[in-house]
């Protein structure tokens, strides 16, 4: 499988390295006109600000709006996936979910977790850097995790979307997760 990521900003080389890790070949996604070369597309954290302005400057909001690609975003690439972010207008609205940033605390707070995802079976690591939780979920999302009582993981159709950073581990579970489950059935 050919899984991009989104390379404009934030923590791409890692994931790229979990991708080739799980056995298929990443790419370093720049241009729109590359879209059409992948099965599915991971947008990375950073930070979500920076990310949105070099969206729109590159041509990728649009781009997105109109692709049906499977996605997955960690982290600050959830929050621009979601339909609303608290205080501010939502950006890609491919997630039927309501957002909030930085609910963790601060920087210094950041944390790692064992977390049990639906799905699957074993517990998944996960780095938590100034991280988003989601405050509310439409019907037609799935919640697959949560931490205290906040929803961190959600997928609705061929979009996936958890609220930490699983490329900053060794665990390769939620990637093989996005491939087998999400991005092989769609491709059907
Ligand atoms: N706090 C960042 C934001 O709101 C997200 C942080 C991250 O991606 N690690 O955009």
């Amino acid at each position: 499988m050919k899984i991009g990521v989104l390379a404009l900003q934030g923590a791409v080389r890692e994931h790229i390295r979990h991708i080739e890790e799980s056995g298929h070949e990443g790419v370093y996604i720049k241009k729109i006109e590359q879209l059409e070369e992948i099965d599915g597309l991971i947008i990375p954290g950073g930070e979500s600000t920076t990310l949105r302005r070099l969206m729109d400057l590159y041509g990728f909001k649009e781009a997105f709006q109109q692709s049906d690609l499977p996605m997955f975003g960690t982290c600050a690439g959830l929050i621009v996936l979601a339909k609303d972010i608290v205080g501010e207008e939502g950006y890609l609205q491919k997630l039927d979910i309501t957002v909030e940033r930085n609910s963790f605390g601060r920087q210094v707070d950041s944390f790692e977790a064992d977390l049990n995802i639906k799905g699957i079976q074993q517990s998944v690591e996960g780095v938590f850097i100034r991280a988003p939780h989601i405050q509310s979920v439409e019907p037609a999302v799935e919640v697959l995790g949560e931490i205290d009582g906040k929803i961190i993981a959600v997928r609705q159709d061929q979009y996936l979307g958890v609220s930490f950073h699983p490329e900053l581990t060794d665990d390769y579970s939620i990637i093989n997760y996005f491939i087998h489950n999400v991005v092989a059935p769609s491709k059907k």
